[in-house]
């Protein structure tokens, strides 16, 4: 019988990763001599050779009219040769002509026909594989296992993936080891009542909480800064910017509730994010032709949340939560939380004018 040739058309591939093949063909030997107790002798050339000359002795047996061996009459029954280009090969008995042709490929061109299965995939996994071969060739389950975990690319694909895996989780593991507040000074931009903004930031995976106030007292930071924490939890070390007067009387309060929550003063925040907040305030209050930034301020803070940032490749609400938010926010302007505002200043409004007393801010904001 003429050696089969493949030589063209898997050119390309035959000769590529010899490390990959030889590994490959090692592993798939090794699997079958350790599995030789299952029925299934492993489909070699030399075995597949012999079956093709069983049911070749057999046909002409039966067409000669004489009675075929237990043997021939075995392989007919399940296999069927057929002649391409010269080459005969085994494949799968059909019921009918029309059914599609299954050859059974020898063992020793496994890796050339996985090679190009799995190129043509994309890298496909096990079952992709099985899928794009159904209809075409049957090489063992096992072996396209095996193939799919030895492939090198896949090899650093999946290590790179593990490594993501493994970054995210350092973020997550050091989310409230350090965490960062400051507060904003909005007095020359009063919205209403508030004219400050809390910034808290935490350390690692850069997860931002932002809080309108009306004072920059210890007072109403620690209530919002409460709020945080019982929340997310307080961190281990609380990192405050020395320039505010609000910082030992803060340090104090904080460490009564969480003992355990260190209160560092150092001016370094001058780094931190302030002015970055400070941006994407004003771009908001642009946007959407308002100055409630006691609203926008959420928005702020969600958005950034939500987008990649520099240092960490990924978002802050990613690292912290390792997927992205599940559904985006449809607005910038959330006509909700206006109008609710609305009432809240109405109220206190009306209030201030009966108790005559001066309302900041309210007669420079443009939606009023
Ligand atoms: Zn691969």
């Amino acid at each position: 019988m003429d050696e089969p040739d493949y030589t063209i058309r898997l050119a390309q591939t035959s000769s590529s990763e010899p490390d990959f093949r030889e590994a490959f063909d090692a592993a798939v030997e090794e699997h079958n001599e350790t599995h030789q107790g299952s029925q299934k002798k492993p489909w070699t050339q030399a075995r597949v050779d012999e079956v093709i000359n069983e049911i070749k002795n057999g046909m002409d047996t039966f067409l000669s009219g004489l009675r075929r061996t237990a043997m021939e009459y075995y392989w007919m029954n399940k296999y069927e040769v057929i002649t391409v280009d010269g080459e005969d090969q085994l494949i799968f008995k059909r019921s009918s002509p029309e059914d599609a042709v299954i050859r059974v490929l020898p063992r020793e061109q496994y890796y050339d026909y996985l090679t190009e299965i799995h190129r043509s995939s994309e890298h496909g996994g096990r079952d992709k594989m099985l899928h794009c071969l159904k209809t075409k060739y049957y090489i063992p389950k096992k072996a396209v296992e095996l193939f799919v975990s030895l492939c090198p690319k896949c090899h650093t694909k999946r290590n790179s993936i593990n490594k993501d895996v493994l970054a995210r989780q350092n973020y997550a593991l050091k989310f409230n080891v350090r965490g960062l507040l400051d507060v904003i000074d909005y007095q020359i931009c009063p919205d209403g009542y508030y004219q400050f903004v809390l910034n808290y930031q935490d350390d690692a995976t850069k997860f931002l909480n932002l809080r309108p106030l009306k004072t920059n007292e210890a007072s109403e930071i620690l209530i919002e800064l409460m709020k945080i924490f019982l929340t997310f939890g307080a961190p281990t070390i609380l990192q405050v910017d020395n320039r505010h007067e609000f910082a030992e009387k803060l340090k104090e309060e904080v460490t009564a509730l969480w003992p355990e929550c260190r209160v560092v003063h150092k001016n370094t925040l001058a780094k931190g994010n302030n002015k970055e907040v400070e941006e994407l305030l004003h771009s908001w209050m642009l946007q959407n032709n308002s100055t409630r930034w006691s609203v926008g301020c959420f928005v702020v803070q969600f958005e950034t949340n939500d987008s990649v940032h520099k240092a960490l490749g990924k978002s802050p609400y990613k690292s912290l939560f390792g997927c992205d938010p599940k559904v985006s926010l449809g607005v910038t302007n959330p006509a909700v939380l206006l109008s609710l505002h609305d009432v809240e200043i109405t109220v206190k409004v009306e209030q201030e004018v009966e108790s005559g007393e001066n309302v900041p801010g309210l007669s420079s904001d443009e939606e009023t």
